[in-house]
């Protein structure tokens, strides 16, 4: 579904990422982990988008995306939760939940994904009307899922979800995720809480200061004594 060969991405001299090559397949969850600054949040930008690449090629359903402006990338169905929550504050959660159907026309689908959202995360329906900047963390967090997936993604860009939150709220976080995952969905997770990524991950990339150092199955991953020390804290 999604294919990076050899992307690079640079602010100025800086070179956030050198040549990363990295494959979603169609129904697959996987996670790319990796600490502070290794470049996580430049690949999901290089994605969506938002950077374009010096060097490399990025794919889609086998086209040519490297290019293409962000809001063409989400009308081809790929979604993102940014870091940081990045709700609109002022805006209602309504109305913020609203924003992330604005591209579609198909209204009882839009309204069948809002009861699901709702199921996913029951507190946001609670607060339908309160400004989202009002929201604790978590909540805002759970908003920022939930309006991306009203947008009915085909992949679905996650970045690092479980960033600031109480380890409850991480529980429900990495929950939904799974429940997604399950329900068809195609996911990217980035995260810096490698434990609980490889726990609900299919398959898994390690980044370290820009480049793929390690790939495998989630299994495997866990397994490897080199991510159990620097991401595990084995
Ligand atoms: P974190 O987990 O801390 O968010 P990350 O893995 O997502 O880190 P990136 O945010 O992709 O890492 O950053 C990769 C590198 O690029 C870092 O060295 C960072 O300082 C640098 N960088 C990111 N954004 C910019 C920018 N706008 N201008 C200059 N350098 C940047």
């Amino acid at each position: 579904m999604l294919k990076l060969e050899n992307v690079c991405v640079s602010y100025g001299n800086i070179r956030a990422l050198r040549g990363i090559n990295l494959e979603v397949r169609d129904g697959e969850l996987v996670t790319l982990i990796g600490s502070n600054g290794a470049g996580k949040s430049t690949c999901l930008l290089a994605i969506s988008g938002v950077m374009h690449p010096q060097a490399g090629r990025i794919t889609y359903d086998g086209k040519d995306i490297t290019r293409l402006p962000s809001n063409d990338i989400v009308r081809r169905g790929i979604s993102q939760s940014p870091e940081g929550r990045h709700v609109f504050a002022r805006l209602s959660v309504a109305e913020n939940l609203m924003l992330g159907a604005s591209q579609r026309r198909d209204r009882a689908g839009i309204e069948r994904d809002r009861e699901w959202v709702f199921s996913l995360f029951p507190v946001l329906r609670e607060r339908l009307g309160q400004s989202a900047g009002t929201l604790s963390g978590g909540e805002q967090q759970m908003l920022a899922m939930g309006r991306a997936l009203l947008s009915n993604p085909r992949l679905l860009l996650l970045d690092e979800p479980s960033l600031g939150l109480a380890p409850l709220m991480v529980e429900t976080i990495f929950e939904v995720t799974r429940k997604v995952r399950e329900k068809g969905g195609t996911i990217l997770l980035v995260e810096q809480n490698a434990r609980q990524a490889l726990e609900v991950a299919d398959r898994g990339y390690v980044l370290e200061t820009g480049q793929i150092i390690l790939e495998g199955t989630a299994a495997a991953l866990k397994a490897d004594e080199g991510v159990e020390k620097a991401y595990l804290g084995g």
